[in-house]
Order: structure tokens, then sequence, then C-alpha cells
């Protein structure tokens, strides 16, 4: 069987499972599979397959039908133009959180003097992607999940930016040693009662996903913590869900009255950041930093 008509099959399959973007997530496959790349793939359509190759494409196909997401088969997913190792104890970073990172950078640029802590880091995506693009942030990651920030250290080293970026490990903004000038976030949003059903042993993790009943118990338990870690005129970038704008937006309100608030739609029109800037005068009065376990420390 050559490349393309493996190609071809793997998508009939995919498409007939309802699966999307079968065509993407076929090259994917193969392309993990021979380890080349899409240039690579799409001149060696010709080529002939061993059998070796043909039983593990099919084996893969299908893990994909059991719904196992193809990140976590290959392993990989790009984000904002880099590629990240993944694997099921993170979640798999999504093409709208491009937006949280791309807000960043630009509030960073502004500044020569920068201190920012990606709150729930996962793999590291938002934390890696801004450490390239700000040469000269200092960096914080946290994460409860000590498997997740295994990921993280993962995609740090492979991104070379060990020596930018402290991992810490611990809830919310609890480990960070000191005040910041920005905090990013994509917390978990989803309502409890929307999870996909636990039936299947290929999901994403819930300690990455479950945001309680009305989805936004933890974006609620961050906000609560931000007056003693954000700096005067410091700034909190949160990603949040369809429909959630009102709530989140109100909830600030009432912490930060005279802070500036924007809410800014993704591509499809979903209201998805929500940013909060902090006047001089409502950030409130620093605590001492709590004892905080360090992880891996860089
Ligand atoms: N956007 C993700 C989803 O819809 C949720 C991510 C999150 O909870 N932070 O699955």
């Amino acid at each position: 069987m050559t490349l393309k008509q493996a190609l071809t099959r793997a998508r009939e399959i995919l498409v007939a499972n309802s699966i999307e973007d079968a065509p993407l997530e076929c090259e994917l496959l193969l392309r993990h599979i021979l380890k080349i790349s899409r240039v690579q793939l799409y001149l060696g359509l010709d080529q002939e397959l061993s059998p070796e190759q043909e039983e593990t494409s099919w084996r893969l196909i299908e893990r994909r039908l059991s719904h196992e997401p193809t990140a976590y088969i290959t392993e990989h997913r790009e984000f904002y133009g880099l590629d990240f190792y993944v694997d099921s104890s993170v979640l798999i970073p999504r093409p709208e959180t491009e937006l949280l990172v791309e807000k960043a950078i630009n509030l960073g640029q502004k500044h020569t003097v920068f201190t920012i802590a990606d709150v729930g880091t996962g793999c590291g995506a938002i934390a890696i992607t801004l450490a390239l693009n700000l040469p000269r942030a200092k960096i914080y990651a946290t994460d409860i999940s000590a498997l997740a920030l295994k990921a993280a250290q993962i995609n740090c080293q492979k991104h070379g930016v060990t020596n930018r970026i402290c991992l810490l490990q611990g809830d919310m903004l609890g480990p960070l040693p000191e005040p910041v000038d920005l905090i990013i976030a994509n917390l978990p949003y989803v309502r409890e009662s929307e999870l996909p059903p636990i039936c299947s042993v290929n999901l994403e993790p819930p300690l990455a996903l479950n945001g309680g009943s009305d989805g936004l118990e933890k974006i609620r338990q961050l906000c609560r913590q931000l007056s003693s870690k954000l700096r005067p005129k410091g700034c909190l970038l949160l990603e949040i869900g369809q429909g959630q704008r009102g709530t989140v937006t109100a909830f600030l309100c009432s912490l930060f009255p005279s802070a500036k608030i924007e809410v800014t739609p993704d591509l499809s029109g979903i209201e998805r950041v929500v940013s909060l800037t902090l006047t001089a005068v409502n950030a409130g009065g620093f605590e001492a930093a709590k004892p905080f376990r360090l992880v891996f420390q860089q």
C-alpha cells in the first residue's frame, strides 16, 4: 500500500466514524508513524509503506476511533507555531488560547521589567510561548498536578527556557514567592454537568476542565487571591467559556470596583478573554509570601 492509499483509506474510516478534521488528523498520525514533515509527506505520496508501518497505522487509527485524542497518540500539539509535548496528564492546548497569549505579549512588550505568573500551566504552552516572545520577562508557572509539571518541564527543555521559567507546584497563587505584574490563566471552566462522560479512558484530565457546578469555581478562587499577588497597575488575563462573561466581570467588579475590565472575543466571536487592570489604588496590601513547595527550580 502506498502512503497516498493509506492516507485516503484512513481518511475514509475517520470520516465514516464522524471524527472531526479527518484529513488533518490522518496526516498527523501518518507523519507521526513515518517521522516526517508535512512537506516530506506530500513529496513521498507514492512511497510504499512497510508491513510494520501499515500495521502501526491501523493500530493508531483504531485508537483514534476509540476517541483517544490525536495529540495524545502522537504526544505532540502545535500552539502559537511551536511544538509541545503533551500527554494525558495535561489539557491539550486549544487555538483559542492563542488570543490570551497574544494579549499578554502585547502587554509585556510595553514594559522593560515584567514578571508573569501562568496559573495552572499544564504542559507549559502559555508560559513557554511568553518566555520565547518576551525575552526579558521573568516567569513563574504553577500547577497543582506534579504530572502536569513534568510535561511542562519536558517542554521547557525542548524550547531551551528552563532557566527562564520557574515551575512551582501548588494551588492557584499559593506557590508564588512574590507579587507579579501579570497573572495569566486558562483555568478549568467547564460546568461539572457538561464534562465528557467518564466512560472513556482517553479523556483529558477532569482536573484541567472541571470548573464546578457553574464552571466558575476555580476562576472565583483565583480572583479572590489576586489582591495579594498582583502588583499595583498589574493585570489579570483570564480565558473564559461561552456565556461566562457577565458573571466573571460582575464578580471582578465587586472585588475591584475601580479596576479597568475588558473582554475580547475570539475568532469565532465567543467572548474569550477577560482582562483586568488594577489602578495603583485598588491593589491590595501585599501579604508576606506564604511558604511554598518548589518543585523544579531551574
Ligand atoms: N476550551 C476547553 C473546552 O471547551 C476548556 C478549557 C478549560 O476549561 N480551560 O474543552
